[in-house]
């Protein structure tokens, strides 16, 4: 299973300084002790507006491009969306589906999230599910449900053979921004029940998401079945950053 660090810069960046962030990632990246043949796979997923510019920072690099969300229609009358088609000539490899931001304030359904996910799969764009529980949810004891119902309906309809190009990110809701981790044990107890909750998914990475930072990433890479890290806040440093992927390196060499 690879393993992955996505970095979610959110709605953060002009195109002008996402254009510098990036290549100050790539730099950082390509000195010692960062330089090593990489057993991670990095992703930088910046605004749409950002996306050309970071593609042309990252050229030459090992870093992916990723986009944080896609309509699933390839064209038409949907004003203000954008399309599988027109992410993928734009260079994008991998886009976040199902972030809790999404479902929260533009009222994202699992069901806008399953037909995302499918048609980013109808492309070959590599989708990033995230999934995780609220915390009330979690605080009425609903988390397992959650995370199971999301998982399934995300992945609803996707063949056993598309099943190896998604990632799942287990994202509680209430550890996005706040500072407020999820205790790794706990983390990885949740990630063995998304990967319980449809037939397959024991090859499929699975990331852990939520106030991540580089005083916390080494205890969810101890987790032998989390796969990574979806990073908000700590992708827009590039020190940090770049530390977070060393520190995944060093865990799964
Ligand atoms: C996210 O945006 O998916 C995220 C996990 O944010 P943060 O790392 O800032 O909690």
């Amino acid at each position: 299973m690879r393993t992955l660090v996505v970095g979610n810069w959110k709605m953060n960046e002009t195109a002008t300084q996402a254009a510098r962030l990036a290549r100050e990632i790539v730099d950082v990246l390509s000195m010692p002790p960062y330089r090593a043949k990489r057993s991670v796979d990095v992703v930088l997923a910046p605004p749409f507006t950002s996306l050309a510019p970071v593609r042309d920072a990252i050229a030459e690099h090992d870093v992916a491009l990723g986009a944080q969300n896609v309509y699933w229609a390839d064209s038409g009358a949907f004003t203000g969306e954008i399309s599988p088609p027109m992410l993928l000539d734009l260079g994008v490899r991998y886009v976040i589906v199902g972030h809790s931001e999404r479902r929260r304030y533009f009222g994202e359904t699992d069901e806008d999230v399953r037909k995302k996910t499918q048609a980013a799969l109808a492309h070959g764009l590599r989708p990033i599910v995230a999934v995780g529980e609220t915390g009330d949810e979690r605080d009425s004891g609903k988390t397992d449900e959650r995370v199971t119902v999301q998982t399934r309906a995300a992945l609803e309809g996707v063949t056993r053979e598309r099943l190896s190009e998604i990632v799942i990110a287990y994202e509680p809701v209430w550890a996005i921004g706040t500072g407020r981790n999820c205790d790794p044990t706990e983390a990885a107890r949740v990630i063995d029940v998304i990967r319980a909750s449809v037939a397959g998914l024991d090859d499929v990475p699975v990331l852990y998401g939520g106030s991540v930072s580089p005083a916390n990433f080494a205890q969810y890479m101890a987790m032998p079945r989390c796969c990574g890290g979806l990073v908000g806040g700590a992708s827009l440093d590039a020190q940090s950053f770049a530390l977070l992927v060393r520190i995944a390196g060093e865990a799964r060499p």
